[in-house]
């Protein structure tokens, strides 16, 4: 017998239209219950092998199914500071919930939603998160306040040592703050976690350029560089500086500080060019801005997009349309609106990221749009790269070590303060 997934009730269409807040809406004390003993608690846990923060799935659904949710959500924070962030954001069909036994028999448990779950009511519940132990230790600089460096900063903290963030921005978190929207992150779940680790370190709001890093890395025995890939790239094609072309990146962080002016969508034509979690969000805003069309534009197909499959379905769900095998080749100002040419493409061999690759075809056709945004990869910027040199005192993680996902940053940040952690006590080289 198929016993179904508890799912959370989400807002209705109609209602993510008007507003940013959060679609899916907590499991209530009963259906976190229900959910729970659907859970096999497996010997071997699976699901915990396919957490990269290495979260104690079974034991924290355990605690749930017998009514101890406080004792579930100190499981989760002790493996992952961020856990209620995690619990909303985590791509979990890839991840734990893609390993999990139940889905031979049945449906994969909501493992996600339930940690979420555990989180929020111990957030609701007040009080210390984290009890840090006086400083004893070593000093340490973590340069980028994303969620790899809280991460790193949160485990040194820990083990007893002085950490000091270098982050120039007027909010801790990184893409956090101001990258992922708040209909699926509610800024207030950010703040609650990052505040409780940010109150037991110091933080310098300043950028480390190449001439303050040799000076960090004299002052303090060891330097963790979590700066992520704050560099979007830009389109490179004729017309793509004109008025109306955007970052995808830079619209996001205006609307998650609430800037007016660029918001004027009403009604407008929006198109987004690339195929990941920045194009889905992008496209989805503007809807929520009141864009009459948004329409995102990819060189490859959906099964080589690398947006998070939970992602592309709600973005599909909420209207956003989809234009694959398009990349565009020049953009020009007509009358009132941007006349934008996209060049057809058909797929060829796996490329080196083993997915197949777009190829030209030669074929064009042109679409009007009235704002044009551009969501291609980011870069790290080059700058801090040298101190990565061979040099024994800097440890990196995050996407600026390939990461990808928030959960990711965690468990390299949490790796990184392991090693620092042996370096500063045992004198340990890596
Ligand atoms: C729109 C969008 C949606 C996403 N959605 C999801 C999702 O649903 N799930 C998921 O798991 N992942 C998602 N991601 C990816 C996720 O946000 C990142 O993988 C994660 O934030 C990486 O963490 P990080 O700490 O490495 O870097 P970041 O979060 O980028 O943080 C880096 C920090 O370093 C600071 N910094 C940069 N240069 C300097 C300098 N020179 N000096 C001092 N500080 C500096 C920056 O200001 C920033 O605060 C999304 C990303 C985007 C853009
Ligand atoms: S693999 Fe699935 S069923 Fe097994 S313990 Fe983990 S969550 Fe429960």
């Amino acid at each position: 017998m198929k016993i179904e997934r508890t799912t959370p009730k989400t807002l209705t269409l109609n209602q993510r239209r008007q507003s940013f807040a959060e679609v899916v809406i907590n499991l209530t004390p009963a259906e976190a219950q229900f959910e729970a003993y659907r859970c096999f608690y497996c010997w071997d846990a699976p699901c915990q092998k396919g957490c990269p923060a290495e979260v104690e799935i079974p034991q924290f659904i355990w605690s749930i199914r017998s009514g101890n949710v406080a004792g579930a959500a100190d499981r989760i924070y002790r493996a992952n500071p961020l856990g209620s962030i995690c619990g909303r954001v985590c791509p979990t069909e890839s991840l734990c919930e893609k390993a999990c036994t139940s889905k031979q028999v049945n449906i994969p448990i909501a493992i996600g939603h339930l940690q979420r779950y555990a989180c929020d009511q111990r957030l609701a519940g007040g009080g210390p998160l984290f009890s840090y132990p006086p400083v004893s230790g070593g000093r340490v600089a973590i340069i980028g306040a994303g969620p790899a460096g809280l991460a790193c900063a949160h485990f040194l903290r820990l083990a007893g040592h002085q950490v000091a963030l270098f982050e120039p921005e007027e909010k801790l978190g990184g893409l956090l703050a101001w990258g992922i929207p708040a209909y699926r992150l509610a800024p207030e779940t950010t703040q609650a976690e990052v505040n409780a680790i940010a109150g037991s370190i110091e933080w310098h709001q300043e950028t480390v350029d190449a001439a303050r890093a040799q000076v960090v890395l004299q002052e303090f025995d060891a330097v963790f560089l979590g700066i992520g890939k704050g560099v979007p790239a830009r389109l490179q094609i004729p017309g793509s500086d004109l008025a109306g072309v955007r970052s995808a990146v830079q619209f996001l962080r205006d609307v998650a500080a609430g800037r007016g002016g660029f918001h004027d969508l009403a009604g407008k034509e929006v198109g987004t060019i690339g195929g990941g979690a920045t194009a889905m969000d992008a496209a989805r805003c503007a809807l929520r801005l009141g864009a009459g069309r948004a329409t995102v534009f990819y060189r490859r197909t959906q099964e080589e997009m690398p947006a998070f499959a939970s992602e592309y379905d709600a973005a599909l769900d909420e209207g956003v349309e989809f234009v694959w095998l398009a990349a565009p080749k020049a953009i020009e100002a007509g009358e009132s609106r941007l006349s934008v040419q996209f060049e057809r493409m058909e797929l060829g061999q796996p490329d080196q990221s083993g997915r197949r690759s777009p190829v030209p075809t030669g074929s064009r056709f042109t679409f009007k749009l009235d704002v044009l945004l551009e969501a291609l990869p980011s870069e790290p910027d080059p700058t801090l790269m040298l101190l990565l040199d061979k040099n024994p005192k800097v440890f990196t993680g995050g996407d600026l070590a390939g990461g990808g996902t928030v959960v990711q940053a965690v468990a390299d940040g949490k790796e990184a303060a392991r090693k620092i952690n042996e370096w500063l006590t045992q004198g340990g080289a890596r």
